[in-house]
């Protein structure tokens, strides 16, 4: 584990599929922890004066598969290197036929359709953190903020499932999502959420609309092309409004998630 004085980063962003890298010139990192190797090595980059860390969740050349990454690796390394608030880009299919491939989506709650996936740290004790609100209010706040300066239209809430994959949905489960109310499909939301949410650490999702979702479009169903089709064709914009996200993330947290631990006993200290 690496353990730093000064922080070597306080934001960081987790890049989904098709979004591996942030800054071309940034300073690589390998960080070990006690839950095993992130998904790749971290990058740092100084941007508007501050210190962010870049991790591709499926690795450089998306090596890992959903089902496969060590998400308690990921969110460790990071917390361990200083970060407090994570923006995490992520691909995922429409649930809404008005939600068409390209749109951003600024999710504000999600359903867990994982399986045998690690999801917590506190194997040992009584720790149950607070999830009504998965996201972080306040990064939610400056990507819409972000979205409205860089002109880039983006849909304020809308509730993710998150699913085990790596198979897409069959059509009626893309009908049932669909039915309950719920917006977009992904296969990596969770339980990255929850794990930032157990290191106090803030954490928002910034959904990139690929596909309709199998039940959504009655001729057609997903393929790996169209996914990753759309998502090359939309990584600029998708970065920029990162980048300019991470501008607007607040100097000093204010919000529920900075205080998600406070009062309760930890089995081990966090990093
Ligand atoms: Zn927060």
């Amino acid at each position: 584990m690496t353990t730093t004085a000064t922080p070597a980063a306080e934001l960081a962003v987790i890049g989904g599929s098709g979004f591996y890298e942030l800054l071309a010139d940034a300073e690589r990192i390998t960080v070990d922890t006690p839950y095993g190797e992130p998904s790749d090595a971290i990058t740092l980059s100084e941007i508007g004066g501050r210190r962010v860390a870049f991790l591709p969740r499926h690795g450089r050349g998306h090596a890992v598969p959903p089902h496969r990454i060590n998400y308690r690796a990921n969110l460790w390394a990071l917390r361990s290197l200083g970060v407090r608030q994570i923006l995490a880009p992520c691909a995922v299919g429409s649930l809404r036929p008005e939600l068409g491939p390209g749109t951003v989506v600024v999710p504000d709650q999600l359903v867990d359709r994982t399986s045998g996936r690690a999801q917590t740290y506190y194997e040992r004790g009584a720790v149950h953190v607070s999830f009504a609100d998965p996201y972080c209010a306040h990064g939610r706040e400056a990507v819409l903020e972000a979205a409205a300066a860089t002109g880039t239209e983006a849909t304020d809430g809308g509730t993710m499932v998150v699913i085990q994959g790596p198979r897409f949905s069959t059509r009626a489960e893309s009908q049932w999502y669909a039915a309950a109310g719920w917006s977009l499909v992904n296969m990596t939301g969770h339980p990255e959420a929850v794990l930032a949410r157990e290191l106090a650490v803030c954490y928002t999702a910034v959904a990139l609309v690929t596909d309709h979702d199998a039940g959504i479009d009655a001729h057609q169903s997903v393929s790996q092309e169209e996914v990753f089709k759309v998502f090359a064709q939309n990584t600029e914009r998708l970065r920029a409004l990162v980048l300019e996200t991470l501008d607007r993330l607040p100097k000093e947290r204010t919000c529920g998630c900075a205080v998600t631990l406070a009062g309760l006993e930890l089995p081990f200290e966090l990093p």
